[in-house]
């Protein structure tokens, strides 16, 4: 038999392991033309959560009772399409199945001699591909100039705070725990960390964090750590919107502080970001990752969790924190 996660219910604020529900069916045989695939390495990642809403977006919404789907890595079984061989390894959008079939359709076949196969879902992945192109299209980032980035021991951050070392700038990351912040510094490069849950004031973590200001603003997370951000921009700053998981379980639209007239003053130019909108920049985005990784000026940390039953654990892990850089779930 194989094993099926569905959404059971869409959730209301925080998700919980309820809202999952795990379906067994028969397991599927490949037709001809297709391959059946045996799922490796899953990718759960914070931006599900926005499809577990029924809304319209720039994704379509999942169906209830029906499979969820996220990046994942898995291994050719079976092959009756001519373009992939029994052995193969491949990385695409799919269900979350222990076994599936496919025709092969958005899928990319991986090499994993060139680099571990679960980094195809980080580093060399959308994670990867995020930081760098955002960074490369919005932050225009230039030698000497103030980086800050939110979430920033995450997968996305992490790799954020490390180009911007590569590109020569001063780089200072906000994260959940003391040993994120430890790690950001040692591992990653970054100059300087400041503890969201422990400070008292944002604005002024911010303000000593970053005595000449913020040039560019990397935002994982919105809320109250944007509004820090805000009140720290230079003249021409720019904010890359990437991410707001502070705002994703909220059931409420939140209200903040105005900062229409800061950026006005400071000529500041906010963009929201997302990474499917630049397909055709992924081949030499992924090239410049790789070459990066190899010539080690970038490395990255992954959280593996072991086991398909326990992937819904891990997602509903991303909203505590419990991961340091890409959170995957090995199968
Ligand atoms: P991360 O690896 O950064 O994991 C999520 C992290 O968010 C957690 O580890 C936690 O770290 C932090 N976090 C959780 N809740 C809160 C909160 N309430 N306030 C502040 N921080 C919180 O995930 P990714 O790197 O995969 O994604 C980072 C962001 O980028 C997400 O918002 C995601 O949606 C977005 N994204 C956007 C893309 C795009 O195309 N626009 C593509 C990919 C990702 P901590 O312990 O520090 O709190």
């Amino acid at each position: 038999m194989n094993q099926v996660i569905h959404l059971k219910n869409r959730p209301k604020g925080k998700p919980e392991l309820e809202d999952f529900e795990f379906v067994e069916e028969k397991k599927p045989q490949a037709a001809d033309g297709e391959m059946l695939l045996k799922t490796k390495y899953v990718s759960v990642d914070p931006y599900l959560r926005g499809r577990m809403r029924d809304e319209e977006s720039y994704i379509p919404p999942f169906q209830l009772n029906e499979p969820l789907e996220s990046g994942i890595i898995a291994e050719v079984v079976e092959s009756k399409n001519p373009n992939f061989e029994k052995g193969d390894f491949v990385n695409g959008m799919l269900d979350w199945k222990e076994y599936q079939t496919a025709t092969g359709n958005g899928l990319n076949k991986v090499d994993p001699d060139k680099a571990s196969l679960s980094a195809y879902l980080g580093i060399l992945g959308l994670t990867g591909l995020t930081a760098y192109i955002s960074l490369e299209h919005i932050g225009k980032l230039q030698e000497g100039e103030t980086l800050l980035v939110s979430g920033a021991s995450g997968a996305v951050g992490s790799t954020v705070g490390q180009i911007g070392k590569i590109k020569g700038c001063r780089v200072v990351g906000i994260a959940g725990t003391d040993e994120k912040i430890k790690l950001m510094k040692e591992k990653f490069g970054f100059d300087h960390g400041i503890n969201y849950k422990t400070i008292d004031d944002m604005n002024q973590a911010v303000a000593k964090a970053c005595p000449d200001g913020v040039d560019v603003y990397f935002d994982n997370v919105g809320g109250e750590i944007l509004d820090a951000a805000m009140q720290n921009i230079n003249k021409d700053g720019r904010v890359i919107n990437c991410g707001a998981i502070s705002l994703y379980n909220m059931t409420e639209t939140p209200k903040g502080p105005r900062y229409e007239g800061i950026m006005v003053k400071k000529t500041v130019r906010m963009q929201g970001f997302l990474v499917r909108d630049h397909v055709r920049e992924f081949g030499p985005a992924t090239q410049q990752l790789a070459q990066w990784l190899s010539a080690d000026k970038l490395t990255y940390e992954e959280t593996i969790v072991e086991g398909f039953k326990n992937i819904p654990q891990a997602f509903l892990d991303l909203f505590e924190g419990k991961n340091k850089g890409k959170m995957v779930v090995k199968v």
